[in-house]
């Protein structure tokens, strides 16, 4: 495995890689590696071709008030764990490599998609992971990327953005990684303190008992939230910022239940923010 810090570097590695006719497999991370990334790694390697896995915590994508400075970082763990998935690249650039003239004039933008939910909560963040993952694409040309239903408005806006400007690369989603109390892993979940981490894993209940009330019958969306709101209430460590049932695509709310609807929550369970989801809409 070989870990680069210059673009220029991994992109001659790259050509002489397609010159010799494999696919570039790709998956995008900011690093503190889980049980959910290396899920990603090991189905770029079930595709074949060269696998490259980038590590940037990216700051483009971190309003001034959020925690860019205490996001977990372990960059000699992450190498140990990317090794054991067989990857054959890692991408590790500094943000001056990224960025070598600070903040870049020219940012993508990703429209109403990018602006509510997550977006309404942290202004500037879709368009910071989408100018990010443009320039990522660009300087991997991957043929298949690999992304986390975890963060299921961010596979919509990437979705968007590569219609939108005719990128020629394969997005490929795959099922959020939980832990056995079914709290979705997340590298920010080793901020939790232990009794926060407790309470944490009453985000996926509230979510099961959603999903159960879809599954008896129940077909409007306030139903849906009002029995995980009923099991949130129990922990007053969890301070819910948004709760919604949302089409699967444009993430706009929804009165009734379409097919494979998302309940899509985030919420603060101590000092840091969890997001997860699940699919509450029956075909
Ligand atoms: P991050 O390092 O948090 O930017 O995540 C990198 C990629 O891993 C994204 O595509 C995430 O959606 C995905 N990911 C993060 N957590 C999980 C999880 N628990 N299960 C599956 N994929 C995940």
């Amino acid at each position: 495995m070989k870990v680069l810090r210059s673009i220029q570097e991994l992109r001659k590695i790259l050509a002489e890689e397609r010159r010799d006719g494999r696919s570039i497999e790709f998956v995008p991370t900011m690093g503190a590696f889980h049980e959910g990334h290396l899920a990603l790694m090991h189905a770029a390697r079930r595709a074949g071709g060269v696998r490259v896995v980038s590590i940037f915590v990216n700051p483009l994508q971190f309003g001034p008030s959020e925690d860019f400075d205490t996001y977990p970082r372990d960059l000699e763990a992450d190498l140990e764990m990317a090794e054991g998935e067989e990857v054959d690249l890692v991408f590790a650039p500094l943000a001056a490599e990224m960025y070598p003239q600070g903040k870049p004039q020219t940012r993508v933008e990703v429209g109403r998609l990018g602006e509510i939910l997550e977006g309404e909560h942290r202004p500037g963040h879709f368009a910071g992971v989408a100018t990010v993952c443009a320039k990522l694409f660009n300087v991997v040309g991957p043929d298949r990327v690999y992304l986390g239903c975890k963060d299921a408005q961010q596979v919509a806006v990437l979705r968007q953005m590569v219609r939108d400007l005719n990128l020629p690369v394969e997005l490929v989603q795959f099922p959020t990684v939980r832990e056995d109390d079914g709290l979705a892993m997340s590298s920010r979940n080793r901020r939790l303190t232990p009794d926060d981490r407790k309470a944490a894993a009453s985000l996926f209940r509230a979510l099961q008992a959603a999903e159960a009330e879809a599954r008896s019958g129940q077909t409007s969306t306030a139903g849906l939230v009002a029995a995980a709101r009923d099991m949130l209430e129990k922990q007053p460590a969890v301070r819910v910022q948004y709760l919604e049932v949302v089409h699967p695509q444009t993430f706009e709310p929804v009165d009734r239940v379409p097919p494979e609807a998302l309940l899509v929550i985030a919420a603060h369970v101590g000092s840091v923010r969890l997001i997860d989801n699940i699919i509450v809409g029956t075909a």
